[in-house]
């Protein structure tokens, strides 16, 4: 990793990775973004291809995530929906439930449809 300035005479590493189309290209740290999960620990990071503007995210390791902000890379923290913990009831929603969602959203009663069905339950 080597440093480079911008304009505003903020240093910046270069670090070089793997789009997935144009193969290894040379971004700043500043282009590089790294997200991590507060619930499970696991990071990525992500960058816009200079070349082909294909967003790009990969997997992490701690050591990686360590690098990218010491080199002043935006550290982005987010947690898994905490309705993914919730008990889950009733019946497995099978393709005929969701044949008929797509039926009830197409009728201009669609809410009043959802809510009938509610009530049935
Ligand atoms: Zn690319």
């Amino acid at each position: 990793m080597s440093y480079t300035r911008s304009r505003r005479q903020q240093r910046f590493a270069v670090v070089w990775a793997t789009c997935p189309t144009c193969g290894d290209v040379e971004l700043t740290s500043k282009s590089v973004q790294i997200q991590t999960c507060v619930t499970d620990g696991t990071s990525t990071y992500s960058f816009v291809c200079p070349t082909c503007s294909l967003i790009t995210n990969k997997p992490a390791s701690p050591s990686v995530v360590e690098s990218l902000s010491a080199a002043g890379s935006r550290l982005v923290l987010w947690a898994l929906p905490a309705e993914l913990a919730e008990p889950k009831r009733g019946p497995v929603i099978c393709h005929d439930d969701l044949l008929d969602f797509h039926t009830a959203l197409e009728t201009l009663d669609w809410q009043g449809e959802l809510a009938k069905s509610q009530r049935a339950r």
